[in-house]
């Protein structure tokens, strides 16, 4: 059985599979280009044509494409196919504002689906696997997308979608799952309440999880490892490029594989546009090749994260993308400094707490505040009045040291901070709500 779903692809040489990008990019841009009016009319303000772009070294010419654009064009501005060639629609989960929708013909749900298989043959999956899958269904593309690719690789699948969490367990327990597909807060809370029900991971089967859709921390994995008794790999996409899928997490775990041969990836400058060398943090931005119904031409995608080409252990020659820590709009800046909920999990988790917490930030007296609510376990929790404010303080100062500002930390008690069953809101900008 190998080890790779598609080794042709996954394991091809730089060359190869710059002829291929290269090619694939042609076409994707004449495509784009006379049936795109939206993106058409983009090109010509900047004086490109189809022309002009003859291999991905051009494609710095081409305009981007943002989520602004997508929600203007909305509802079928960026539609590339009738849409009787059209079989499914999705849409984003809105965290960041309005939703926007993708469409997909047949063989763009193929290509999609296929992405997945890999990321599932990467965590050893094959058919003698039964996978559960908890993401929601749906619109959302997290369900739809995991269970293609499930399907594809041949495993048993169980199409769960998110919630009921008591009988997600019973049903991992009967079936035996031994791969699941959710957001990584979901796991999280899947693995505390398996221990509350009084069960360790010996009980069950699990030996993989694939968890994406929103950001997380290298201790959020080593925390869900622990809990469930698995590997965790980190899984990585966007319903405007199709959904999950986009790339992947092998054995190594050191970051994800971009499937570039669908998706061409480049690091730019946020502010300025520039496309930074490789290994510098900047938004990453893509460029489907191949997508038929909803093709994206240097699409912003708002996440940040570093691009490398070192070599894999895994024997896969495809780019990867490091863990992205967050959008540029997630990005909270507290009297001028810049702070990521994630650096924020990342203390906690090291400081003994749950990955359980909310950031909230104000503007009192024209000073940015942050407060954090942190959950205790039951060990931690105490009746001692100042016990509590002990631990509170060398948690504000664990913070401060990571941070450069110091917040205010609230601990509260145990389960009173609700769970995420989809993506986590993990953070209140009331500075927003007065304008
Ligand atoms: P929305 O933008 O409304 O959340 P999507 O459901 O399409 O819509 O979510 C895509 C976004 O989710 C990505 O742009 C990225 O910010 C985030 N995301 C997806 N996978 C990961 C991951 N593995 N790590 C960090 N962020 C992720
Ligand atoms: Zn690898």
């Amino acid at each position: 059985m190998s080890k790779y779903w598609n080794q042709e692809i996954e394991c091809m040489s730089r060359e190869d599979m710059k002829k291929l990008q290269d090619e694939r990019l042609v076409a994707q841009v004449k495509h784009v280009y006379e049936n795109m009016p939206y993106y058409k009319k983009l090109m010509d303000e900047k004086g490109v044509t189809p022309d002009d772009i003859k291999s991905t070294d051009d494609l710095h010419k081409l305009p981007f494409l943002t989520k602004a654009d997508l929600r203007e064009a909305y509802p079928y501005g960026l539609l590339a196919k009738p849409l009787s060639e059209c079989t499914e629609i999705h849409s984003t989960s809105g965290t960041t504002g309005k939703r926007v929708v993708a469409f997909y013909t047949k063989n763009d749900i193929d290509l999609w689906h296929d992405c997945c298989a890999r990321a599932i043959t990467a965590v050893g999956g094959t058919k003698d696997d039964v996978c559960q899958v908890c993401y929601g269904y749906g619109l959302f593309t997290g369900g739809p997308g995991l269970d293609g690719g499930s399907h594809k690789v041949g495993c048993l699948t169980l199409p769960m979608s998110s919630g009921n969490t008591d009988r997600q367990i019973q049903f991992m327990m009967d079936m035996g799952s031994t791969i699941i597909c959710c957001t990584p807060s979901y796991a999280a809370y899947i693995g505390e309440t398996l221990h509350e029900m009084g069960y360790t991971p010996d009980d069950i089967k699990l030996k993989a999880g694939i968890f994406g859709a929103e950001p997380w921390t290298e201790e959020m994995r080593h925390e869900i490892e622990k809990l469930l008794g698995i590997k965790a790999y980190d899984i990585y996409g966007l319903t405007e490029t199709s959904g999950p899928g986009v790339s992947f997490e092998c054995e190594e775990q050191t970051g994800m594989h971009i499937n570039e041969d669908h998706f061409y990836p480049e690091i730019i400058n946020p502010e300025t546009g520039e496309v930074l060398p490789e290994g510098e943090v900047g938004e990453l931005v893509f460029t489907s090749l191949t997508k038929e119904a909803f093709p994206l031409l240097r699409y912003r995608t708002r996440d940040l994260c570093v691009l490398t080409r070192k070599k894999c252990s895994c024997g896969r020659t495809l780019v990867k993308m490091a863990k992205p820590m967050g959008r540029s709009d997630d990005m909270l800046i507290i009297r001028g400094v810049n702070v990521f909920p994630s650096q924020i999990e990342t203390v906690l988790i090291e400081q003994g707490y749950t990955p359980n917490y909310l950031i909230e930030v104000d503007r009192k007296n024209n000073t940015d505040t942050i407060d954090i609510n942190v959950e205790m376990t039951k060990e931690q929790f105490s009746d001692k009045m100042s016990d509590i404010q002990e631990r509170e303080k060398a948690l504000a100062e664990a913070m401060r040291t990571m941070l450069g500002i110091g917040p205010k930390i609230h601990l509260v008690s145990p389960k009173t901070i609700a769970r995420s069953e989809g993506k986590a809101v993990r953070v209140i900008d009331k500075r927003k709500l007065h304008g």
